[in-house]
């Protein structure tokens, strides 16, 4: 692999050892899994979010597997905390290889009962966050390549009744996927999305299903019959960000089970009857 700009061989079992990644939100949910999976594969792992308590899981995972975390507190909704992060990161370990920007913020609110305040904050963290810490990687990567990984949602194409500051958020962010890509090719960084269908996480679970009625709900509408987990999606941020897809930027994969596939024209019930219809 030369695109990273180091000596890391992908047939290798440690394809990121000697690189360093910032994982935003990296202490929790996707970003656990994420960050976990890329300490075991080699990385320096840099954790940043704003409650450090989010970080001991991963912290002691670290100890456990033998790989470097560090804990930043940033809020990635704010530019100078988001500037001194990465600071202090590049401080550390030299350099910054990986950026997986996985932090965001949602809930369920109906447009119309959702304060301009609420859209504004979501934005803040879930879009410009995402900006505010690509330019700063992109600035430490520019000499000496690199990959960043957004995170976003299958609904930012489909749109989603319930989620609109999420939605638009998410967008953005595959709008600046690919326009980064474009922009810092030259400079050997490559930039691609995941975006996922649900997942079991403890922050989602709270956040957008609370019951077990929205569980089967959400589960209903998955083709393949079940949520996915933050490993499986990890799985693929970590590839993406990894030497096997050195000649891939600027794509979005989806990772959803089939749930922003086109739903039955008809429910299963009516299925059924038409079946029974057929075999008289
Ligand atoms: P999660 O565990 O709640 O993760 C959110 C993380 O973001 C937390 O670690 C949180 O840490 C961090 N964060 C929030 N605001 C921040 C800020 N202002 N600055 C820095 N960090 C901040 O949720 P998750 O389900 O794993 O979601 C991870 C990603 O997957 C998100 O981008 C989400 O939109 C996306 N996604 C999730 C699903 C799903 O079904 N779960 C589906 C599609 C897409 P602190 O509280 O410590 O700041």
């Amino acid at each position: 692999m030369t695109e990273h700009g180091g000596d890391a061989n992908p047939k290798t079992d440690r394809p990121f050892a000697g690189k360093t990644a910032v994982v935003t939100g990296g202490g929790t949910g996707l970003g656990l899994a994420v960050s976990t999976r890329l300490g075991a594969l080699g990385a320096n792992v840099v954790c940043a979010s704003r409650d450090l308590a989010h970080h001991s899981e991963l912290i002691d995972r670290g100890v456990r597997l033998g790989f470097a975390v560090m804990s930043v507190p940033m809020d990635v909704s704010d530019p100078k905390s988001v500037r001194s992060g990465f600071a202090a990161a590049a401080e550390r370990f030299g350099a910054v290889d990986v950026l997986v920007n996985n932090a965001a913020g949602n809930f369920i609110r109906p447009s119309m009962a959702l304060a301009p305040k609420g859209f504004a904050r979501v934005i803040d963290i879930a879009l410009n966050g995402v900006f505010y810490c690509s330019r700063e990687a992109g600035l430490l990567m520019r000499e000496r390549g690199g990959a960043i990984v957004n995170i976003s949602a299958p609904y930012a194409s489909t749109g989603k009744p319930g989620v609109v500051h999420s939605a638009c958020a998410k967008a953005g962010v595959e709008a600046m996927t690919r326009t980064l890509a474009a922009e810092w090719a030259p400079n050997r960084i490559r930039v691609n999305a995941v975006s996922p269908g649900p997942f079991v996480s403890q922050g989602a679970a709270d956040r957008l299903w609370p019951s077990e009625d929205m569980v089967r709900e959400v589960r209903s509408q998955i083709p393949l019959g079940r949520f996915g987990t933050a490993e499986e999606v990890a799985d693929l941020v970590v590839w993406l960000a990894g030497p096997q897809a050195s000649w891939i930027t600027g794509a979005v994969w989806v990772a959803d089970g089939g749930w922003s596939l086109a739903a039955p024209f008809l429910g299963a019930e009516a299925v059924k009857v038409l079946r029974r219809r057929d075999d008289a």
